[in-house]
């Protein structure tokens, strides 16, 4: 099969276009020939590499996928050959005490497809028969495959660990990533005010067009947390996603109400930083963190975006063979939505 790969870290420029043996499904297994992959912030952080991480090269990226299932293992129930599929890439063992309580994502042996495990950027995967959803002809094989990973992530942030409802406000830091304008969506569709701070003009722009309330445009307005507490009548918002982290958290902490939450599922911005401990005591704040979420919560919201209440947004798609040129496109920042991989 073809595939993007590489066998050493580095920048976009060590991905490699060429042919890996086709795997064979196990039992339990089953065999999806891809038509679209789609990329996240893990894909770069794995091709770079960390201290620590010890890949088997050569490494696929990719953690979304979509296409059909061409090949069935032994013991596997409930798929057929032609079948369309998206890919859940939480890696479960199925059988921890965390799997048995339907919280897989909490797995004693969890792995993200494309992270540590090779992934999606190729032609043909096997994987586990519970790492698969099937869906209709009306959804679209890149959008399928944009939608997975960014709205399982949004919706468990912000509906089952968050617990938003109806009625509250909620500050997005960030307009145009993947799990930004999911996040947006999610929250609209939970019956809450959307702030969106925004870049520049252009990226909230889209937030606009994905019904975000208040946009605050950060290149002409320095001090937004002040903008969020003017906006709020001096209250703060009742929840900030913060996906950002060093350069962002410390006016998320000024910008939440007290009592409030802050969600975070990831660190575009840096990892490490420092806060003023005292905000978190003094203000009542929770700090609610997440990676992913349960196969119930992936079931729940591609329902969502199955049905057309949820829309993955496309910034562009490039073919499987021009990933180099993806890859540089998503380190570039300028991305509004995600970027697919037609196979
Ligand atoms: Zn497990």
């Amino acid at each position: 099969m073809k595939a993007v790969y590489f066998n050493r870290h580095g920048g976009p420029e060590v991905l490699e276009y060429g042919d890996l043996p086709d795997p064979e499904p196990g039992p339990g297994e089953v065999l999806v020939r891809l038509r679209a992959a789609a990329l996240n912030h893990v894909d770069l952080w794995v091709r770079v590499g960390w201290p620590g991480l010890d890949l088997r090269m050569p490494h696929v990226p990719g953690s979304d996928g979509a296409g059909e299932v061409v090949g069935i293992g032994d013991d596997v129930e409930g798929l057929s050959v032609g079948d369309r599929v998206v890919v859940d890439g939480n890696l479960s063992c199925g059988e921890c005490v965390f799997c048995r309580a339907g919280q897989d994502h909490l797995c004693l042996k969890w792995h993200l497809l494309g992270e540590t495990v090779s992934g999606t950027d190729c032609e043909l995967i096997a994987l586990p028969r519970r790492n698969l959803y099937r869906f209709p002809e009306t959804l679209g094989y890149g959008e399928a495959a944009a939608a997975a990973l960014v709205f399982l992530t949004a919706w468990h942030s912000l509906i089952t660990r968050g617990r938003l409802t109806a009625g509250e406000t909620v500050l997005v830091i960030g307009a145009s990533g993947g799990v930004n304008t999911a996040s947006i969506q999610v929250a609209k569709l939970a019956g809450a005010r959307v702030f969106v701070v925004g870049s520049d003009a252009h990226k909230l722009e889209l937030a606009d067009q994905l019904g975000a309330d208040v946009l605050i445009n950060r290149s002409t307005e320095r001090d937004w947390s002040r903008a969020v507490y003017m906006a709020t009548e001096k209250r703060g918002v009742d929840v900030v996603v913060d996906n950002v982290g060093r350069p962002t958290m410390a006016s998320s902490m000024r910008s939440v109400r007290k009592g409030g939450r802050i969600l975070t599922v990831g660190n575009t911005g840096g990892a490490h930083y420092e806060i003023d401990h005292r905000y978190l005591f003094a203000k009542h704040i929770s700090i609610i963190g997440s990676s992913m979420g349960p196969r119930s919560d992936f079931d729940q919201v591609m329902a969502l975006v199955v049905g057309g209440r949820l829309h993955p947004v496309i910034d562009e798609s490039f073919p499987l063979e021009e990933a180099r040129r993806a890859h540089e496109r998503l380190g570039a920042g300028h991305q509004m939505g995600k970027i697919v991989l037609e196979i």
